[in-house]
C-alpha cells in the first residue's frame, strides 16, 4: 500500500470521524445540559446496590430475560456490542494502512475467535429481532418508532456482517495478523475470496463500508431512540435503591419557596432522573404488555406516556435552558384520562429494562393537577373530602371504627397505656366496609386464638393517607401521616402488623420519611409464622385454592410466600396464570377504588383468570382486592367464593 494512499486514506478518515463524532457531541452537550437542569433528586447514596443494579440489570441483562428468547435477541446484541467494541480501532487502523493492526490485541487468536462468535451472534440476533416484529408482530410495539428500529437493526447488522467479510478478505490475501484457524467463521467465509486484484479492492471497499457505517451510527444514535445505548447503563445506576412502594416526598417546608416542587406541570419541572427516563427508553413496550389499564382497554399506555413526556422534553429543551416558557404536560404531551387510568401497580416499573419509574411520572402529573389546578376526577372528591375531614376514606365517624370488634373483647389501647408485643392496624377499608370486616374480625380471632398480646388504635387510628397521596394530594397525605406517627410514637409502638397491603406499605416504607421507623408486617406473614410454630393448627383442607397477589404486596414489597405457605396448608393451592411478582392488579390502587373506570374492568379480567385456574376459592390479602375481586366474580357470573386468607386460616381452625 502506498505512502500516498495511506495519507489520503488516514485524512479521508480523519474528516469523517471529526464530521461524525461533532454531531454526536453536540447532541450529547445539548442532553447533557438539559438534564443537568432538571430539578434535584439525590441518587447518589447506596454505592453497592447501584454497582450490583448495574452489574445484574445491564451487564446480566435480568429484566430482559424475564422473557427468554427477546432476551437472548437482545443479550446476543448487546453482548456482542461490548465484544466488538475494540475492533472499531483495529478498522480504523487497518482502514488507513492495509498491513498493521491494533497493537497485541489484533493478533491474538482468542480474540479474533471471540469476534467470529460474537459478530454472528449478533447477526442472529438481529435476524430474531426482525423476526419478533415483522412475523409475530406482538402489541407490545404499537405506538412505537418501528421504522428507525429497522434502520437500526440493519445498521447493526451491516457493521457485523462487513467485520466478518472484511476478516475473511483479509485472510484470502493473506493479511491476517493472527491464526485463520482461530476464525472459522471468517475463514470459511474466506473460500468466497481468490486472491488477487479483485479482492484487494474488495477488502478495501468492506472495510471503508464497515468504519463509514459505525461513524453514521455515531451520528445518528444521539438523535434516535437508540441513544439508550448511551443513557440506560446510567439511568439503571440511578435507578431506585430504597423500597419499590415508596413515593418520593415533596419538601413543603423549604426556606427558598420558589424551590418548592409542586409534582410537575412542564418538563421544566421534571427531575434530572425523570429526564434521563425519558430519553433512555427503548420503546420495547415491555411496560405497555403487563399495564392493566391497557390490556383493559384503557388510553393509558406507559410507554407512550414516556415517550410523550420525551417528545415534549426535547422540544422545550431550548426554553428550558434559556428559561423561557414551556407548555403545559396535561394535556399537551398526555391527556387527562391517562394520568387517571393509573393503578400504581408497579408492573411497568417491574418490568422495564433500564430502570424507567413510571409511577414517580404519573404521581408527579397528578400533584400538579391535583395541588395546582384542583383538577381530577370528580367522582374522587367525596373520597379526598372524608379523608380529609373525617380521617377515613368512608367519611363515616371515628367513633364507629370500633364496630367490627363487637362480641371480641379486643384491647383498644387507650393513651398512656403500655404498648403491646405488636399493634393491630386495621385499616379503614376493614374498618368500615362491610366485607372487608370479616378479615379483620378473622385476624383477630387468630391472633387471640395464638395467645398474640396485641391490642388496636381504635379511633386514634386515621387514613394511612395512601389515597390521597396515589391521587396526587401530597399536603394531605403528609398531614395524616404526621398524625399517625405522633400518635403511634405517643404509644410507644414498634411492631405492627397490618391487614391492608397499603396501609402496610405506607407504614412500612413511607413513614420513615416522617420520623416514624417500626417493624411492619402483613397479617399473612404474622399468621404463616405462627402456623408454622405451631400456635395455630388448622385442617388440612382438600379444595383448590388459588393465590392472588395483591400488588402493594407482591410486587412493590416481595411478600409472596407467606400467604400461599398458609393456603398449602389449608388446601390444594393452585397458581395464577399471572402470579408474584408479575401479578395482575385487581383495579382498585392508586384511588381507583374511589373512582369510575373506563373500558372494560380490570377486575373482571382478573376474576376471568381466577376462574380459568380451576379453583372453588380465590384466595386474597388485601381488603380491596376482596371487594374488587368479588365484584369481578359477580359481574362475570361466577361463584368462585372470594375470600382473605385469613378468613380461610380462621374457617380450618374452627373445622380443626
Ligand atoms: S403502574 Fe400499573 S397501571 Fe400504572 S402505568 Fe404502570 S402498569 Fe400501567
Ligand atoms: S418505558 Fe421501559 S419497558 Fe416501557 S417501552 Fe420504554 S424501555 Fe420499554
Amino acid at each position: 500500500m502506498s505512502a500516498a494512499w495511506t495519507i489520503v486514506s488516514g485524512v479521508a478518515l480523519a474528516v469523517l470521524a471529526a464530521l461524525a463524532a461533532g454531531l454526536a457531541a453536540r447532541r450529547v452537550l445539548f442532553l447533557y445540559r438539559l438534564i443537568r437542569a432538571g430539578k434535584p433528586t439525590d441518587r447518589t447514596g447506596e454505592v453497592q446496590a447501584r454497582v450490583r443494579n448495574e452489574a445484574t440489570i445491564v451487564l446480566g441483562q435480568r429484566k430482559l430475560f424475564q422473557r427468554l428468547v427477546p432476551g437472548l435477541m437482545h443479550a446476543f446484541i448487546f453482548w456482542g456490542f461490548l465484544v466488538l467494541f475494540p475492533t472499531i480501532f483495529l478498522a480504523a487502523i487497518g482502514l488507513v494502512h492495509r498491513e498493521s493492526t491494533f497493537p497485541w490485541l489484533g493478533h491474538q487468536g482468542w480474540y479474533l475467535l471471540l469476534v467470529d462468535v460474537f459478530a454472528l451472534l449478533v447477526l442472529v440476533g438481529v435476524a430474531t429481532a426482525f423476526f419478533i416484529r415483522k412475523v409475530v408482530r406482538p402489541r407490545r410495539f404499537e405506538g412505537s418508532h418501528l421504522g428507525e428500529a429497522d434502520l437500526i437493526l440493519g445498521l447493526i447488522a451491516g457493521i457485523a456482517a462487513t467485520l466478518l467479510l472484511w476478516h475473511a478478505s483479509r485472510i484470502a490475501l493473506g493479511l491476517n495478523e493472527w491464526p485463520a484457524s482461530w476464525s472459522p467463521v471468517s475463514d470459511g467465509l474466506s473460500h468466497l475470496f481468490g486472491t488477487g486484484t479483485a479482492t484487494r479492492a474488495l477488502e478495501r471497499v468492506l472495510v471503508w463500508a464497515h468504519v463509514a457505517i459505525i461513524l453514521f451510527f455515531l451520528a445518528y444514535l444521539p438523535r434516535s431512540k437508540h441513544l439508550h445505548i448511551a443513557t440506560a447503563g446510567l439511568n439503571v445506576y440511578f435507578g431506585r435503591t430504597r423500597a419499590r412502594g415508596r413515593l418520593e416526598p415533596l419538601r413543603f417546608d423549604l426556606e427558598d419557596e420558589s424551590q418548592i416542587r409542586f409534582g410537575v406541570g412542564t418538563a421544566a419541572d421534571l427531575t434530572w432522573k425523570q429526564m434521563l427516563d425519558t430519553v433512555s427508553c427503548t420503546e420495547c413496550g415491555r411496560c405497555q404488555d403487563v399495564c392493566p389499564a391497557f390490556a383493559t382497554g384503557k388510553e393509558l399506555s406507559p410507554k407512550l406516556l414516556i415517550m410523550g413526556l420525551r417528545d415534549q422534553l426535547l422540544a422545550d429543551g431550548p426554553a428550558i435552558l434559556a428559561a423561557g416558557e414551556t407548555a403545559a404536560l396535561v394535556p399537551g404531551a398526555v391527556s387527562d384520562d391517562v394520568v387517571w387510568d393509573c393503578v400504581t401497580c408497579g408492573a411497568c416499573v417491574r418490568e422495564c429494562p433500564v430502570s424507567i419509574e413510571h409511577v414517580d411520572h404519573i404521581v408527579d402529573l397528578r400533584r400538579h393537577l391535583v395541588m395546582m389546578e384542583s383538577r381530577f376526577p370528580a367522582e374522587a372528591e367525596p373520597m379526598l373530602r372524608d379523608v380529609e375531614r373525617a380521617g377515613n376514606p368512608w367519611g363515616k365517624p371515628q367513633s364507629e371504627r370500633t364496630d367490627w370488634t363487637e362480641g371480641l373483647e379486643i384491647r383498644v389501647l387507650q393513651p398512656g397505656e403500655p404498648a403491646p408485643e405488636i399493634l393491630y392496624w386495621v385499616g379503614c377499608a376493614a374498618a368500615f366496609d362491610e366485607r372487608a370486616r370479616t378479615t379483620a374480625r378473622s385476624t383477630a380471632k387468630l391472633l387471640q386464638a395464638a395467645g398474640v398480646d396485641f391490642a388496636i388504635l381504635g379511633p386514634r387510628e386515621c387514613c394511612t393517607g395512601d389515597p390521597a397521596r396515589r391521587m396526587g394530594n401530597e399536603y394531605t397525605f403528609q398531614a395524616l401521616a404526621e398524625q399517625n406517627v405522633a400518635t403511634l410514637g405517643e404509644a410507644g409502638v414498634t411492631r405492627i402488623v397490618a391487614t391492608c397491603p397499603h396501609c402496610f406499605n405506607s407504614l412500612a416504607n413511607e413513614y420513615a420519611d416522617f420520623g416514624g421507623r417500626y417493624e411492619v408486617v402483613h397479617h399473612t406473614e404474622l399468621l404463616a409464622e405462627l402456623v408454622r410454630d405451631g400456635r395455630l393448627q388448622p385442617a388440612a383442607g382438600v379444595g383448590e385454592i388459588a393465590y392472588h397477589d395483591s400488588c402493594y404486596l407482591a410486587r412493590h414489597n416481595d411478600v409472596i410466600a407467606a400467604p400461599r405457605e398458609i393456603v398449602s396448608r389449608i388446601g390444594r393451592p393452585l397458581e395464577l396464570a399471572r402470579s408474584g411478582r408479575r401479578t395482575f392488579c385487581c383495579g382498585a390502587g392508586g384511588a381507583h377504588m374511589w373512582m369510575e373506570e373506563r373500558g372494560s374492568a380490570i377486575s373482571e379480567e382478573r376474576a376471568r383468570e381466577a376462574i380459568a385456574s380451576g379453583a372453588g376459592t380465590l384466595a386474597v390479602a388485601c381488603p380491596f382486592c376482596t371487594v374488587m375481586l368479588d365484584d369481578g366474580m359477580r359481574q362475570v357470573g361466577s361463584d368462585v367464593r372470594v375470600a382473605d386468607v385469613a378468613t380461610l386460616l380462621a374457617e380450618a381452625l374452627e373445622t380443626s
